[in-house]
């Protein structure tokens, strides 16, 4: 890949996706694939004014020999080097990055029920730090090419080849082309993501009908203290305004737990699990998903929405142009961060928090009385189509047109 094009590419990431400031310290977590690439990022980084950037490198092969080896008792032992860690984070509040590079399918063959039990066993070590450094610091995910993760995308294309055309979609998905200035671009993106969020928040809908030629007629509740969100967020305390996801097309919100009723067919096909649902549906009464149905491997489906009590509730409604970047692709990505930003989506399971009015004075009981779900899972499936139309109910009655034709009518 140009590099030029892939100096643009970490700009973007320490300007705009974490927006570093001067004497703040940064953690990059990344895969073995692109070492070069880790290391524009950082220079960017001191660049930028970083006081110290410590990178973390795995390797998902050796990550693999570690769960299937060590006992669980081993995997759930929380060290006094890692409480020594997230004290330096508590102290410090660094920046965080983690650069996506990973193989669909690189953790098959281990034993996801022991991997689950191990981060069960730790998360109450950890929780506190989590809820003490919570929206206040700077985020991103963004992506670089890994070889497994390119030849499962282009399975036709040589090695080389793969990982070359991976870098050419995830630069065009992340608006950063040869002849732009993408930090510029993503301001301009920002603010239209921004003004959506404001029409939702001025409007207050209680629901939306979705309605596809392919068979979907669906209502969703909205929370009446419920925001929209997109694009960038700011700190907490610090008020550092930074991009926690680059790509990022959505504008979402967690639904009204208990409020979804009717069809929906999803548009492309789910990677679960390192498998694929393939042309499936799922009808919903009450909020609840009652039937699914799917052309391959309907079971997993079926334990998934099973997997606790809100899994089979919603936890995400999201609203993305038929005519977006990624979409043109015409790609399935296997990865979310691709994937989720592609077209319109629901999510079963946990919802955000930071969607819901006041949350930050809130107990996590409160919050999901207020209507937001929990749920061990969180898993997006797209609904977006070509002819998709969404309409906004306002508590009146009143209707107003928001997508038409796939596309914001807004
Ligand atoms: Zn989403």
């Amino acid at each position: 890949m140009n590099q030029s094009r892939l100096q643009k590419y970490a700009e973007l990431i320490v300007k705009c996706g974490l927006n570093v400031k001067k004497g703040q310290e940064v953690f990059i977590r990344c895969g073995l694939d692109q070492p070069e690439f880790v290391a524009t990022v950082t220079e960017e980084c001191y660049k930028a004014g970083a006081e110290r950037v410590k990178v973390e490198w795995s390797y998902m092969p050796v990550s693999k020999l570690h769960y299937n080896y060590r006992s669980l008792e081993s995997l759930s032992e929380f060290t006094n080097v890692e409480k020594a860690e997230w004290d330096r984070k508590l102290e410090k509040i660094p920046c965080q990055l983690w650069l996506d590079s990973d193989d669909p399918d690189g953790l098959s063959g281990t034993d996801s029920d022991k991997i689950s039990r191990a981060n069960q066993a730790r998360f109450p070590f950890i929780k506190p730090y989590r809820e003490a450094l919570e929206n206040k610091y700077q985020w991103c995910i963004a992506a670089v090419p890994g070889k497994e993760w390119a030849n499962k995308v282009f399975p036709e294309l040589s090695d080389e080849k793969a990982i070359e055309k991976l870098w050419e979609n995830i630069l065009n998905c992340s608006r950063v082309y040869s002849d732009n200035d993408p930090v510029k671009d993503w301001e301009n993106h920002n603010q239209n993501l921004a003004k959506r969020c404001k029409f939702f928040n001025e409007h207050k809908f209680v629901k939306l009908e979705y309605k596809s030629a392919n068979g979907t007629d669906f209502t969703v509740g909205l929370n009446s203290k419920g925001r929209f969100a997109g694009g960038g967020e700011t700190t907490l305390g610090s008020n550092i305004y930074f991009n926690p996801n680059i790509p990022s097309e959505e504008v979402f919100t967690s639904p009204m737990r208990g409020v979804a009723d009717g069809l929906v067919v999803a548009t492309k096909p789910l990677s679960y699990q390192g498998k694929l649902i393939e042309n499936f549906s799922v009808r919903f009464e009450n909020g609840k998903a009652v039937e699914v149905k799917a052309e391959k491997n309907q079971d997993l489906l079926e334990k998934m929405i099973s997997m606790d009590e809100g899994a089979a509730y919603l936890g995400e409604v999201a609203l993305i142009a038929y005519d977006s970047p990624i979409n043109n692709t015409g790609i399935l990505f296997y990865n979310t961060l691709f994937d989720e930003n592609a077209s319109c989506h629901l999510a079963l399971g946990r919802g955000f928090n930071e969607c819901l009015e006041g949350y930050e004075n809130m107990s996590v009981e409160e919050i999901q009385k207020a209507g937001i779900n929990n749920s061990m899972i969180h898993v997006d499936f797209m609904i977006g189509s070509a002819d998709m139309s969404i309409v906004g109910v306002k508590k009146d009655g009143t209707r107003v047109q928001i997508f038409k034709n796939g596309n914001w009518a807004i």
